[in-house]
């Protein structure tokens, strides 16, 4: 069985000015992946003649199928229509049954057609229209020499209900493409170049089908496990054998594989062992409490948490002694200590964890620079803290503090 390639061609000025996020072309690519259709290339270009018709030409050459979202509006600045009818040298035609239905459509809303939308049922004669329920512009299907060429109007909506309805029914009927199956493994707190070099045996004996991807984040390291071939079944087996290996290998990292996610494991563990939690969070403002409750079914194991940004909450709130505070500052190993106990106590939860730092880019002291962070986790026995030095832009030294704190919990519950 041969691979199938795909290129999609996003179209538009807003793009390229950094207005619109091309979030079209990142949804296309991962419903053509679950067919097994390889996304090979992804370009964009402005609305701009000669640019958009070397962008086809170059597609053709490339791709066995060419997916093109944008510039189908009816105004003057979308040019998709007209130069996809100079590509394939095809002449326009009236389609009735559309400029009919369009008329309706507007009726309804008390609406009459200009010229503008009369023009939008106005089609290049080599291709067959794809209905949009959501809008005036018909996407537009052309074949040629086993290619084919789809557009799209850029409106994400439209867009995915013409996807949805017509585009991946019908690939899925012509296109018989190899298997492909991936699989996330999702480690956290072991750099990226220690964990290769850990796995350097393993990855140079993978078999020949499995290809192998490190994706790092902010302290978590996602591996791609990614198999092609013609054998489903074998396919699988073969993947989950490698999974095997590597939970033998560098278990205590992996804290799940696909969909779950850090605050979703621990939230598994909790149940488990039937623990509540609570947090106290200073320079992660409530990220960590979103984390959390981002999980459906976080009720059943998180207590709620605080957020006594102002020393004062820290003190008449939550109960961190104002000496405590006075003496050793906000961002301190003995704030964030009193702060874990006394949320611990005060949510009536078995385990309070807590955060203080400095997320920048103001706020350094001499002695306690941008990234300065101490957690703490307290379970009623035993009170654990950590002191580290990120040094990202202030969005990330929260993220990172989030998922170092979240990691710690779920060190702390995995060995009880
Ligand atoms: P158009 O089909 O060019 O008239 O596009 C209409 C609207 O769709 C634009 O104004 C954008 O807001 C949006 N749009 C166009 N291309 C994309 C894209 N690749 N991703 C997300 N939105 C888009
Ligand atoms: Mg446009």
């Amino acid at each position: 069985m041969k691979d199938i390639y795909a290129e999609l061609i996003s179209v538009g000025d807003e793009i390229l000015y950094g207005q619109t996020l091309d979030t079209n072309s990142y949804f296309i690519s991962a419903e053509l992946d679950k067919l097994g259709i390889r996304v090979k290339r992804k370009v964009t270009v402005a609305d701009n003649q000669e640019a958009m018709m070397r962008a086809f030409k170059e597609a053709e050459d490339n791709a066995d199928i060419i997916i093109i979202t944008g510039g189908l509006g009816p105004t003057k600045d979308d040019l998709t229509k007209p130069l996809l009818a100079k590509y394939f040298d095809s002449g326009m035609k009236l389609h009735e049954d559309i400029l009919e239905d369009l008329r309706k459509r507007f009726a309804k809303r008390g609406r009459e057609l200009n010229e503008l939308n009369k023009g939008q049922a106005e089609l290049p004669e080599k291709c067959t229209p794809i209905e949009n329920k959501y809008g005036t512009a018909p996407g537009m299907w052309f074949e040629k020499e086993g290619k084919v060429f789809i557009s799209m109007p850029g409106v994400p909506k439209e867009m995915k209900y013409m996807m949805e309805d017509t585009v991946l029914p019908k690939f899925k009927e012509i296109f018989k493409t190899p298997v492909l199956i991936h699989k996330m493994v999702k480690t956290v707190g072991i750099p990226e170049s220690i964990l290769a070099e850990r796995l350097e045996e393993w990855e140079n004996n993978l078999p020949n089908e499995i290809k192998l991807a490190y994706l790092p984040g902010l302290n978590q390291v996602k591996m791609r496990l990614t198999a092609s071939g013609e054998d489903e079944k074998y396919l699988q087996k073969l993947i989950d054998q490698e999974v095997d290996k590597l939970y033998e290998q560098v278990g205590k990292y992996i804290y799940g594989t696909d969909e779950s996610n850090l605050a979703s494991k621990i939230g598994e563990l909790l149940n488990e062992k039937k623990l509540t939690l609570a947090c106290a969070e200073s320079c992660t403002g409530g990220y960590i409490a979103h984390l959390i409750t981002s999980n459906s079914g976080s009720s059943e194991y998180y207590r709620g948490g605080i957020n006594p940004y102002h020393n004062d909450l820290k003190i008449n709130v939550l109960g961190v002694k104002k000496e405590t505070i006075e003496q050793y500052g906000a961002v301190s190993e003995e704030t964030v200590i009193e702060m874990a106990e006394c949320v611990r106590e005060l949510f009536g939860a078995d385990i309070g964890i807590s955060t203080s730092g400095i997320a920048g880019p103001t706020g350094a002291t001499k002695d306690k620079p941008v990234g300065t962070t101490w957690v703490a986790l307290a379970d009623g026995k035993n009170t654990q803290t950590k002191l580290y030095h990120f040094q990202f832009d202030r969005q990330s030294n929260i993220e990172i503090t989030s998922n170092s704190l979240l990691n710690l919990v779920r060190q702390t519950l995995s060995s009880k």
